[in-house]
């Protein structure tokens, strides 16, 4: 899969994710039995399943923070398995955002959003701010650019956290549960967000229980359980229509 220089879905530069036969094993617990997965440049897919299905393993897998033991991924040009390959370019180009936040507490937020802008890509700390305070504003917190993380509520971290992710400019972002550890409250604001990175033509691979959101910000939706994919489909089809027994039973559980 290549590089995709303009985006027919949108604005943003966007990469696509293509994963082949995917093992990985922790000891003699085999978490990931063989997976297959295409992410189109643009595309947006829901990852659901139960707890310990492998989901969260399979995120770390394409970001690179995970070995796989068997099995090919691809993101944009890149093939992780090549020992050829550049990780840490590979890397850079997938964002990802945590159901905990891991926000610097002793940063506020524009410096949070810099550190690594200066650190890792070497930008001038003016071009870092700059970056900064752009991807703030698309969070819709430019106004809170001075605060620190305890002076947030959930919601806004969470949203500082993309903004972070954001100022690297990836191609592809990954999100593990963004709203689970949120209040209620402010858990529209986060999926207000990624809704609109969705528009703009990111790539986007998301492990959510928010099934109103599948339905209608996901092109597909992939259930996962006992790691492998047992079902996937178009978002609709998967979630009002499932064919799968171990879908309906996990549909009937979370809708
Ligand atoms: P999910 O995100 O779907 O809840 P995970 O990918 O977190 O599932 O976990 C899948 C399985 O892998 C679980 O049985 C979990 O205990 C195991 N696991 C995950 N990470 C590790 C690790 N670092 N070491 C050992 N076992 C792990
Ligand atoms: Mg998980």
């Amino acid at each position: 899969m290549n590089d995709v220089e303009s985006n027919p879905r949108g604005t943003v530069k966007a990469a696509g994710v293509s994963l082949k036969d995917l093992r990985k094993s922790y000891g003699s617990n085999e978490v990931l039995k063989g997976i297959s997965l295409d992410v189109a440049p643009g595309e947006v897919v829901c990852l659901i399943g139960p707890s310990g299905s492998g989901k969260s393993t399979l995120l770390r897998c394409v970001n690179l923070l995970e070995k796989p033991n068997e099995g090919t991924i691809h993101v944009g040009g890149f093939e992780a398995t090549d020992l050829d390959v550049d990780i840490d370019k590979m890397r850079r180009k997938v964002g990802m955002v945590f159901q905990q936040f891991n926000l610097f507490p002793h940063l506020d937020a524009l410096r949070n959003c810099t550190v690594a802008q200066t650190k890792v890509l070497r930008r001038s700390q003016a071009e870092a701010d700059k970056v900064a305070r752009h991807n703030l504003e698309r969070v819709g917190l430019g106004h809170l650019a001075d605060r620190f993380p305890d002076q947030l509520s959930g919601g806004q971290q969470q949203r500082v956290a993309i903004a972070r992710a954001l100022s690297m400019n990836p191609e592809l972002m990954l999100f593990d549960e963004p709203t689970s550890a949120l209040d209620p409250e402010t858990v529209g604001d986060v999926l207000a967000v990624m809704r609109n990175l969705a528009k703009e033509g990111m790539t986007m691979l998301v492990v959510t229980h928010e099934m109103g959101f599948a339905r209608e910000v996901a092109d597909r939706v992939v259930f996962m359980d006992g790691g492998v994919v047992v079902e996937e489909g178009v978002a609709e089809q998967v979630i009002s229509a499932p064919t799968q027994p171990r879908t309906k039973e996990f549909l009937r559980r979370v809708l």
